[in-house]
C-alpha cells in the first residue's frame, strides 16, 4: 500500500489544461498519480479510448511520477489493486459538488479505506470541461488556451475527418 500514490480517475475526452492544473498541482502534494482514464463512462466519446491515452501520455511527456492507465468496473477497486488508497478529483462550479459528493459517498461505502481528495480549479479554468473544447472544436472556434497544442491537433484532425462523412455521422 502506498499512501503516497493517488489515482486521478476521469473520462479525459479529450485532456484539457484544466486536467494538467490538477495533475501538477496534484504532484506537489502526491509522490505519484496514477491518470486513470474509465473505459465505461461514456457511451459515446470523440476520442476512442486508446486515442485518449495516447494524448495524455503525449501532453504529460515522460515524468516518472505519472503513469497513465485504463480502468474498468468499480473505481475503487482498480484503486485497490493498484495499492493506492486515494483517489483525486477537480471541482470547478458548485454544479460539480453534488454528483461529487454522491460518488465520493458511494465510493466510501464500499471500500472505507479509500479517501476522496478534491482539489478547487485554477481560476482561468474554472469554467473549462471536455465538453466545451469539444463544442468549441467542432465549431472550428479556437481552442488554444484550453488545450496543449497536440490535443489541439488531434482535434483538427477529427474534425476534418468528421466534415467528410455523411451527415448522421456527425453527431458529436
Ligand atoms: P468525468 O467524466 O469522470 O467527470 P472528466 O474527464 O470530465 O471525467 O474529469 C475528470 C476530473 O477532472 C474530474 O474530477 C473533473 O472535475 C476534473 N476536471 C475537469 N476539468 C477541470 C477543470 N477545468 N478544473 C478542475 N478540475 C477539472
Amino acid at each position: 500500500m502506498n499512501k503516497n500514490t493517488a489515482v486521478y480517475p476521469g473520462s479525459f475526452d479529450p485532456i484539457t489544461n484544466g486536467h494538467l492544473d490538477i495533475l501538477h498541482r496534484g504532484l506537489r502534494v502526491f509522490d505519484r498519480i496514477i491518470i486513470a482514464v474509465a473505459r465505461n463512462s461514456q457511451k459515446n466519446p470523440l476520442f476512442p479510448i486508446d486515442e485518449r491515452v495516447e494524448l495524455i501520455r503525449r501532453a504529460v511527456g515522460n515524468d516518472s511520477r505519472i503513469e497513465v492507465d485504463t480502468f474498468d468496473g468499480l473505481l475503487v477497486n482498480y484503486v485497490f489493486s493498484k495499492g493506492a488508497r486515494v483517489i483525486l478529483r477537480g471541482l470547478r462550479a458548485i454544479s460539480d459538488f453534488e454528483y461529487e459528493f454522491q460518488v465520493a459517498q458511494t465510493n466510501r461505502t464500499i471500500n472505507e479505506k479509500i479517501e476522496t481528495i478534491f482539489m478547487m480549479t485554477s481560476l482561468p479554468f474554472s469554467y473549462l470541461s471536455s465538453s466545451v473544447v469539444r463544442e468549441v472544436a467542432v465549431l472550428n472556434g479556437p481552442v488554444d488556451s484550453f488545450v496543449p497544442e497536440i490535443v489541439k491537433e488531434a482535434l483538427e484532425k477529427k474534425f476534418a475527418e468528421r466534415q467528410a462523412l455523411p451527415r448522421e455521422e456527425k453527431k458529436l
